[in-house]
C-alpha cells in the first residue's frame, strides 16, 4: 500500500479531522541525501495553510535539476526530514488561510515555486530574488512531490479551462528561470545571436523558445545526434553535436561561425572557456547552474577588450512569473514534454532526467492521472 498513488486510496472518516479534511497525504520525500535509492514513498501529514496561504491538492508536478541537487545535497542547503521534493505544481485549490480573499475552492491553479518576505525594498521593487529570506518551493521548504503542497497565495495564478494540465506543470521553473535569465538579466534584444549551451534541457528548451520569440537566431548545442532534429523543431537555427562538450568553440570560429550577444548556460566549468571565446564585443554570459562544476577561470584580455559581462541569474521575480505564464496560456510558448511518468515512479523520472535522455520536460502526475494520454486534457 505504501508505494500506491493517493488518486487508489480513499480517503475514510478514520483519515479526516472533524471538519472532514484529510490528516495525512500521499507523499514522495526523502530522509537523508544520496542517489535516487532514497526517495521513499508513504503518508505524511497534510501542511496547514497559514493565514496568507492556500492548501493546493496537487494534480501533477515536473521534474527539475534541482529537485536532484538538493536530493544529493550541497553545501549550504539544511533541510528538515522528511523532505518533499518539487517545484512546479497544478492543482486545485483545497482551502485558504483566514487572510487570503478572492480564491474559490476548486480552481485550477499552477504556482509560482519562487517565495520572498514580500515587504523589503527587493520584494517592493519587484526584484524578489534578490530578498534575504528567498526560497524555493522544493529546495529549503516542502514541495509538490505530494498529494497536497502549501504556498502565499500572491503565488498563484489561476489556469484557463482549457489549458492542459500537463503542460502547465511543466512550465514554471524552468521557463521563469529561462526569461529572467534571457530578458530581464541579460537584456535580450530583438535580432540578438543567442547561444543555447546544453539545449536539451527543461529550461533551454524554453530559452530556445523564448530567443526565437525575439527573433533571436538561436544555436543551440548537445552531444546527442538524434536530439538535434527535435531542437530543430523546437525552433533553434542551428544546432550543433558536439562530441565532446568543450573544445567546439575555436573550430565553429574558424569555420566562419559569427560571435554570440548572449550565451546561455548552466554547464560551468566544462564549456566556460569556449562560451568566453564565443561572445562578441558587448556579449553577456549568463549564467544559472553549474552542473559540471562552479570552478572556472576566465582570460581577462576577452573580457575587457570585448567588453563582457558575467551575469549570475537564480529563477525569476513574480513579473517572470506573470509574463512567461501569460505567454504560455495564449500558446506562444508552447512547453515542451517529453515524458510523463506516475508520481509513485519519481525515482525512476528523476533517473531518466539525470542521465540527460530526455528533450525538454518529464512531468509527474499525482493519483490515477498517470498516462501520456492525459496530454490531451
Ligand atoms: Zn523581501
Amino acid at each position: 500500500m505504501m508505494t500506491m498513488g493517493f488518486g487508489n486510496v480513499s480517503v475514510t472518516a478514520a483519515n479526516a479531522d472533524s471538519a472532514g479534511r484529510p490528516r495525512d497525504m500521499y507523499a514522495v520525500y526523502f530522509q537523508k541525501h544520496g542517489d535516487s535509492g532514497v526517495l521513499e514513498t508513504g503518508r505524511l501529514p497534510v501542511p496547514s495553510p497559514c493565514p496568507h496561504e492556500v492548501l493546493i491538492r496537487v494534480e501533477a508536478t515536473s521534474v527539475n535539476r534541482l529537485d536532484i541537487a538538493v536530493r544529493k545535497g550541497f553545501p549550504g542547503l539544511s533541510l528538515g526530514w522528511p523532505h518533499i521534493p518539487g517545484s512546479d505544481a497544478v492543482g486545485r485549490i483545497e482551502s485558504a488561510g483566514t487572510e487570503v480573499t478572492g480564491c474559490e475552492p476548486g480552481q485550477r491553479v499552477v504556482i509560482n515555486p519562487g517565495i520572498a518576505c514580500g515587504r523589503c525594498n527587493h520584494c517592493l521593487s519587484g526584484k524578489s530574488t534578490l530578498c534575504d529570506r528567498f526560497v524555493i518551493v522544493g529546495e529549503q521548504i516542502n514541495g509538490a512531490y505530494a498529494e497536497y503542497v502549501t504556498v502565499p497565495s500572491v503565488n498563484i495564478k489561476r489556469v484557463p479551462a482549457d489549458f492542459p494540465l500537463i503542460k502547465a506543470a511543466a512550465a514554471p521553473l524552468a521557463y521563469i528561470t529561462a526569461w529572467h535569465s534571457l530578458v530581464t538579466r541579460a537584456g535580450l534584444e530583438f535580432g540578438d545571436r543567442v547561444l543555447v549551451s546544453g539545449g536539451s534541457g527543461g529550461v533551454s528548451t524554453a530559452a530556445i523558445q523564448i530567443a526565437r520569440l525575439f527573433d533571436a537566431h538561436v544555436v543551440a548545442t548537445t552531444r546527442a545526434e538524434e536530439k538535434a532534429e527535435r531542437l530543430r523543431g523546437i525552433g533553434a537555427s542551428e544546432v550543433i553535436v558536439t562530441g565532446k562538450p568543450e573544445g567546439w568553440a575555436k573550430s565553429y570560429m574558424a569555420s566562419g561561425g559569427r560571435p554570440f550577444d548572449i550565451v546561455i548556460d548552466s554547464v560551468g566549468s566544462a564549456l566556460w572557456k569556449d562560451n568566453m571565446r564565443l561572445l562578441g564585443r558587448g556579449g553577456r554570459l549568463v549564467n544559472y547552474g553549474r552542473t559540471s562544476g562552479g570552478e572556472v577561470s576566465m582570460d581577462l584580455s576577452f573580457v575587457f577588450w570585448k567588453q563582457l559581462q558575467v551575469i549570475g541569474s537564480t529563477m525569476g521575480d513574480p513579473g517572470d512569473f506573470e509574463t512567461v505564464m501569460n505567454l504560455i496560456f495564449s500558446r506562444k510558448l508552447d512547453p515542451v514534454v517529453d515524458r510523463v511518468f506516475p508520481l509513485r515512479e519519481a525515482a525512476e523520472a528523476q533517473d531518466y532526467l539525470e542521465a540527460s535522455r530526455q528533450t525538454g520536460k518529464v512531468v509527474l502526475l499525482n493519483g490515477e492521472r498517470n498516462s501520456p494520454e492525459d496530454l490531451a486534457e
